[in-house]
């Protein structure tokens, strides 16, 4: 581990957030950037040299890396399904970032580099059945990665791939499967399913309405993986040995209808589902196959759906009710 400055970028997001609490708890120096105005970032924390620069520049990054030891790259333009597949030269500009950070990283000897990857990567064939068969690492190739997003990913991580193989930059890559939590998007059109069943279900249970709506029929199914398990993963996998891209996600699969029961479980109503047929849904099916980081480094999800569900539920009900009395104020 190097004493020197740990940078994080995307660190006004949901992710790059709790890495840069979590690397400051730790005693770190660390300089989280992004792009975004500090007043949109999730955690802006003393005692961190936060900057708000666009680092699909190749002189911010440049900047950025300055004196820096470890790097952290979890910026990109990204967001739910109804956001990727509607933004798809948007999403693919990240590849600007990740391009410029390694170079960076490299001219500037940063001592180690991490590239947030997604379970997007994996060809569509393998995802067409709602009984899923877990996705092995394997499974990126023959490639037919996510259109836009997934492809930009694909492309990043054989970049950190062959500047490893080519220039002898330490890089390591982890492939998310959805990860949720508090501290992060649950509104505005960028929120992934767990947040936008809370927030629905919260709205529904403020209006007294009786119904929510559920995009595709709700028989697709996913794993999620809580924050803090993922912080966990990525540290053990930037000290790893291990070079190809590995999964990092939850195996407890669960259908988009279930993960809505279980939200109002856990506000206490019921809601009748009110399936939209022609809203992005993404991939039929789709699990982590987690027999590499378990025979690796040991690691497996520390908690369970329901529980972390809700602590991200009591957290958006929060935020939900500071917007909301802020308007009628
Ligand atoms: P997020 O949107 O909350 O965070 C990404 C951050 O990157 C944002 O704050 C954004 O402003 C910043 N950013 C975008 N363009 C930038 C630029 N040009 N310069 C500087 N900053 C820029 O998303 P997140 O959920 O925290 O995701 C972090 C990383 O993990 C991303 O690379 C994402 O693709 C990947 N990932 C996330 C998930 C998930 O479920 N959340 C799943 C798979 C992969």
């Amino acid at each position: 581990m190097s004493s020197k400055k740990i940078l994080v970028a995307g660190g006004g997001g949901f992710i790059g957030g709790h890495l840069v609490a979590h690397l400051k708890e730790q005693g770190h120096d660390v300089r989280s950037v992004d792009i975004k105005p500090f007043d949109q970032w999730y955690q802006v924390l003393d005692g961190v040299d936060n900057v708000v620069a666009d680092l699909k520049d190749r002189k911010n990054c440049q900047d950025a890396c300055d004196g820096v030891g470890d790097v952290y790259n979890l910026a990109a333009d990204m967001g739910g399904m109804g956001f990727i597949e509607n933004n798809k030269a948007l999403c693919m500009l990240s590849v600007l970032i990740n391009t410029h950070l390694l170079q960076a990283a490299q001219e500037q000897k940063c001592d180690r580099f991490f590239y947030a990857s997604s379970a997007c990567v994996y060809n569509a064939d393998k995802q067409v059945s709602e009984d899923v068969v877990p996705l092995k690492e394997e499974d990126a190739y023959p490639a037919m990665p996510e259109d836009g997003y997934g492809w930009e990913k694909l492309f990043s991580e054989r970049m950190c791939r062959h500047f490893r193989e080519d220039y002898g930059l330490y890089t390591r890559v982890a492939r998310f499967h959805n990860v949720y939590g508090p501290l992060g998007t649950w509104d505005g059109g960028r929120e992934k399913a767990p947040a936008a069943m809370c927030r629905k279900v919260i709205a529904a249970k403020a209006n007294g309405e009786t119904e929510m709506e559920i995009w595709g029929d709700g028989h697709q199914t996913r794993s999620f993986m809580y924050i803090d398990d993922c912080i966990k993963g990525i540290r053990m996998i930037m000290d790893s040995d291990i070079l190809e891209p590995i999964n990092l996600g939850s195996d407890e699969l669960i259908t988009i209808n279930g993960l809505a029961e279980m939200v109002q479980v856990i506000a206490g109503i019921k809601l009748k589902h009110n399936h939209n047929l022609s809203a992005p849904k993404g991939v039929n099916g789709r699990n982590s196959d987690n027999t590499l980081i378990d025979k690796y480094l040991g690691w497996a999800p520390g908690i369970k759906l329901r529980e972390g569900m809700e602590l991200t539920y009591k957290w958006i009900e929060e935020e939900y009710n500071k917007k909301h009395a802020a308007a009628t104020a």
